[in-house]
């Protein structure tokens, strides 16, 4: 028999995972749907919602999965609730690849909030603009965050650069550019963006990795503060932080691996 394991994607070490495994296990990979034109693993991929932590246990069953890894972004904490409960409920083993957080270094200003709505209010408060004299240049914010969390923003008075993989729909913010991209991006290159730019401050999910930390390092070298969005809680799950790990895990289950 092989083995089977579902990996729950989205994020470049899924992918990773998905090119590691395949050949070894039946590995599926499984997407959201979020972006139009993903990039796709190697390997079985299944697209979509599971219909909830009820729904996920049911597919699980059905395909006679053997093990799972969470391999989905740090702040896809609804997927991995979910996770958890339902290889709980079917007596599947779960262990979550999850990338460690960045950390504040010399040299950085950075501003931890707890949640985006958190990350709105300290820009509607920030330093100079509620006494902005009338007419003034807007405060010039960069948001990295994602185009579903644009909303969040869409009250404030700002300028916004927004980046995503895809347009964001709306409500968004009255003053806002949108850069299509998709990372990982150069130190220079977002230095290049801040300066083109005029950014005043930069906001950001602590996501962690390495694709999209350059950001993090040209706002330092501009001197620009840096707003950043806390992770989710996540449950208490077994956790590798590399696609090496992962892979070690994946393997001590030992028998009924595709030899060759
Ligand atoms: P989320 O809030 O945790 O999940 C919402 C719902 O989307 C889940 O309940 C599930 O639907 C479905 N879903 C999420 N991930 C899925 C997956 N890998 N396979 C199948 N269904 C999935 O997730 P999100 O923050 O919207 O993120 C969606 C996807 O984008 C994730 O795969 C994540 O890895 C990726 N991503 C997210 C971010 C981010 O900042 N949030 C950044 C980069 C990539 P059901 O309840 O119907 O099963």
């Amino acid at each position: 028999m092989t083995t089977r394991v579902l990996v729950l994607g989205g994020t470049g070490e899924a992918r990773r995972l998905a090119e590691a495994l395949v050949g070894r296990v039946h590995v599926v990979s499984s997407l959201a749907g979020r972006v139009r034109e993903p990039l796709l693993p190697p390997g079985e991929v299944r697209v979509g919602g599971f219909g909830g932590a009820a729904g996920l246990a049911d597919w699980l069953r059905a395909e006679r999965i053997d093990a799972v890894v969470d391999a989905t972004h740090p702040f896809a904490a609804v997927m991995s609730w979910s996770a958890a409960t339902a290889t709980a409920e079917v007596g599947v083993p779960l262990l979550a690849l999850r990338r460690p957080g960045w950390t504040e270094g010399p040299g950085d200003v950075w501003h931890r909030v707890p949640t985006l709505t958190a990350a709105a209010e300290a820009l509607s408060t920030w330093p100079g603009t509620p006494t902005r004299p009338a007419g003034a240049p807007a405060l010039r914010v960069f948001l990295t965050t994602g185009r579903k969390e644009v909303g969040a923003f869409a009250d404030l008075p700002h300028w916004f650069l927004l980046r995503s993989v895809d347009p964001p729909e709306p409500p968004t913010p009255a003053r806002l550019t949108v850069v299509l991209d998709r990372g990982p991006f150069t130190v220079a290159g977002e230095l290049d963006l801040l300066r083109e730019h005029a950014i005043d401050v930069l906001v950001t999910k602590d996501s962690g990795g390495d694709q999209t930390v350059a950001k993090l390092a040209a706002a330092r070298e501009l001197g620009v503060p840096v707003v950043v969005v806390d992770r989710p809680a996540v449950p208490d799950t077994p956790v590798a932080a590399t696609v090496a790990e992962a892979v070690t895990w994946v393997e001590s289950f030992g028998g009924g691996m595709i030899q060759g």
